[in-house]
């Protein structure tokens, strides 16, 4: 019976992807031109705004634990990155995880050189205000609890993470501003794989925890993009097939079958991000201070 749900899940979800890759390739020829923007001579150049595009916001570093991650070594610790990932389209903001709105993650967790989100995007022009919408790959505080910072966006969740978010608050100061959230109907509740915008996709993956979720956006035949949650840590790691070890994973099938999905994308020239792998910072400008280019 497991087997045949592997099957039928890894089917639906190669199905699903060969759906989208001829969706583009059956699209208007939209491909010009990404080259016009000029490039930026070195970081931290004022500007008055951020033009369109996908960006990574390093919200700060920490050290964790490597095996409590899909490295391939379980001795010691690595040097991780927080990360929130910002889509601007005209004056459409998105946010892929809000960051933290303090350093202290957990009672044995502080994250290093931490800004707030909300301080890092105002650098680019960005008012909290202008975030329309958050999508939460997952409950933990890391990726959460920053959701208070933006007062007006709609925050995209899974019903058994949103509970489990309330649940892990629930003697907490937090709790009340997720029940402020919850009564101004701003939770848009991901029952299943869900398409945000054309070709920019939540898909469910809920091997990480209950309601874990993964973003494909399939920006044109040549831009493709995946972005993990925590169902990976380290990108590499990833592709290769190494999951997340039983001690964290809510569903090490789920997670697997992920794995392979990851597996097939990449080979065809999707691009994989996590929101923890500092490796994406290295060959990416810094065009306001934590926030780099992608795309
Ligand atoms: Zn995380």
């Amino acid at each position: 019976m497991k087997d045949s749900i592997f099957s039928l899940r890894t089917f639906a979800k190669i199905f699903s992807l060969l759906i989208c890759i001829s969706v583009l390739k059956c699209g208007t020829s939209s491909s010009k031109s990404q080259k016009e923007n000029p490039p930026i001579p070195g970081s931290n150049l004022p500007r008055t705004s951020l033009e369109n595009g996908f960006y990574a916001i390093l919200v700060g570093k920490s050290f964790y634990p490597n095996r409590l991650t899909n490295s391939e070594t379980r001795e010691g610790d690595s040097e991780i990155a927080h990360i929130s990932f910002l889509i601007k389209l005209e004056k459409h903001y998105i946010l892929i995880d809000s960051g933290t709105s303090s350093n202290v993650v957990s009672a044995d967790r502080v994250i290093h050189n931490w800004i707030s989100p909300d301080k890092i995007l105002g650098t680019a022009g960005i008012k909290p205000s202008m975030i329309q919408e958050i999508i939460l790959t997952n409950f933990h505080p890391d990726h959460s609890n920053g959701i208070g910072l933006f007062p007006n966006a709609k925050i995209y969740i899974t019903p058994n993470d949103w509970a489990t978010l309330k649940e892990i608050n629930r003697s907490k100061p937090f709790l009340s501003k997720l029940l402020s959230i919850e009564r101004s109907k701003r939770i848009q509740f991901i029952q299943s794989s869900l398409e945000v915008f054309p070709n920019f996709r939540i898909l469910i993956t809920g091997g990480n925890t209950k309601g874990s979720i993964a973003i494909e956006w399939l920006k044109n035949s040549n831009q493709k993009f995946l972005i993990t949650g925590d169902e990976c840590y380290w990108i590499e790691f990833c592709k290769n097939g190494i999951g997340l070890p039983s001690e964290v994973a809510y569903s090490i099938l789920n997670n697997q079958q992920f794995l392979d999905y990851v597996s097939i994308v990449s080979s065809s020239g999707t691009k994989v991000f996590t929101m923890h792998d500092p490796s994406i910072f290295s060959s990416k400008e810094e065009v306001f201070p934590r926030i780099y280019k992608l795309d």
